[in-house]
């Protein structure tokens, strides 16, 4: 690279990349994002991703690092320690795991040796493949028992869960889900956990977001542990957060560091101190009850429609579709959708009779459109859009009909107007 280029933007130096972020752009900003795991990030997380700060190393925790020149990220990591300590009301921070599941990872060797027992959801019910997935390190290295939901009411079966640990006598149990759409009961879990002699890991990835803007019922008071992933509803960058009573302090740091990571992303625990900065914001409060609001209006239209939906509803961010009734498996769903415009992932519902690879529902998130502004209103309009999608399958003038009508919608709620990337600039 010439010194001129050294300052160069992206459309300058790459156009084969610059190329691709255009359009990755364009379809952002022209579809419906409802994959429950993801959202649209606030500016300042994505300028402080894209910052000078990915050029330091910082290796060990602040004030002990083992490199020179940390005076001031190590500044940035205390503070994003300080604010995450704060926003959750919880003793002890590490935010230096680079994702979800390598803090599980770290919670595990924290706790586990090789062949220990844990007890977590299954994942055909809704767990993650973190919580013991055969071909995942947790399925490798441990004991894996599972538990599930109640067939009548598809919540989670808690006498399941105790009997379980009292064959079992688990060293952790799990509690947190990547496709559940209830409320956990957390004291349940901490109160089978105690009798057992357990640590409880609440792994709450999924509905951080709604922990921290107040409406959901957080795992911290009841948990050892408690793990999140810091780019789901909780809207920052993408990386992973793990919280613990004092006394796991040092033994979970250490396994972080030096344990499973080396040098920590310092733009990217930048990232999260602005995130936990605006997650304490009133207007973040009112982002979480409205991802929640939709959520219950998507349900009940859809409901309306003669669409089944597990355990009947939601109180989260998300909602698992039974499509069976209406003849169309979740893998044909999803790519249905996606040909008009709407993300959103095929998703096993609980004692699926298909194949996890054809699954018979959807999972649908709300929180990437609600940063978005969509409200009420919309989630009806989705709903019809989605049931006439479904319907009228094979009637390709109609779905052309139904693709514009997700195009509009989507660009009459612009993403990043304001912002005018370096890359997108500078060509
Ligand atoms: C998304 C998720 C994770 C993993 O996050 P990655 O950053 O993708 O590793 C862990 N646990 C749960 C419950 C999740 O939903």
């Amino acid at each position: 690279m010439s010194g001129a280029d050294f300052e160069a933007s992206i459309g300058k130096v790459d156009g084969d990349l610059y190329g691709l972020m255009v359009r990755e752009q364009g379809r952002q900003r022209a579809g419906l994002e409802m994959i429950a795991s993801e959202n649209f990030v606030p500016r300042a997380i994505l300028e402080a991703q894209g910052s000078i700060l990915t050029n330091k190393y910082a290796e060990g925790y602040p004030h002990k690092k083992y490199y020179g020149g940390c005076e001031f990220v190590e500044e940035i990591e205390d503070l994003a320690i300080r604010r995450a300590k704060e926003l959750f009301g919880a003793e002890h921070a590490n935010v230096q795991p680079h994702s979800g599941t390598t803090a599980n990872m770290a919670v595990y060797f924290a706790v586990m040796k090789p062949g220990d027992t844990m007890l977590a959801m299954k994942l055909d019910q809704g767990g993650h493949l973190s919580h013991g997935h055969p071909l995942n390190f947790t399925g490798l290295i441990y004991n894996v028992v599972g538990y599930g939901v109640r067939p009548d009411t598809e919540t989670i079966d808690y006498d399941q869960v105790r009997q379980l640990a009292l064959e079992h006598r688990p060293r952790v149990i799990v509690a947190g889900a990547s496709a559940y759409p209830r409320f956990i009961d957390f004291e349940a879990f901490a109160r089978i956990a105690q009798e057992v002699g357990a640590v409880l890991m609440v792994d709450m990835a999924h509905i951080a977001g709604l922990v921290a803007g107040g409406v959901h019922p957080s795992p911290v008071p009841h948990a050892d542990f408690v793990t999140t992933t810091t780019h789901k509803t909780l809207r920052g960058p993408r990386g992973a957060l793990v919280l613990c009573r004092s006394q796991y302090a040092a033994q979970l740091d250490r396994t972080v560091f030096p344990g499973i990571q080396g040098g920590p992303l310092v733009h990217v625990m930048a990232g999260k101190a602005v995130c936990f900065h605006l997650a304490m914001r009133e207007d973040f409060k009112e982002y979480a009850r409205n991802v929640v609001l939709n959520a219950k209006a998507l349900a009940e239209a859809l409901m309306d429609r003669g669409f089944r939906l597990v355990s009947g509803g939601t109180d989260n961010h998300l909602l698992l579709v039974d499509l069976r009734s209406k003849g169309i498996t979740g893998k044909e769903a999803e790519v249905l959708l996606d040909r008009i415009g709407i993300a959103c992932n095929k998703n096993m519902i609980p004692f699926d009779p298909e194949k996890p690879m054809v699954a018979s529902g959807i999972r649908l998130g709300t929180a990437a459109l609600t940063t978005r502004g969509l409200g009420p209103v919309e989630m009806r309009t989705i709903a019809e859009i989605i049931d006439r999608a479904i319907a009228l399958r094979d009637n390709h003038q109609e779905l052309e009909r139904l693709a514009g009508q997700v195009r509009e919608m989507s660009l009459a709620f612009p993403l990043y107007t304001s912002m005018r990337e370096p890359w997108v600039e500078a060509r």
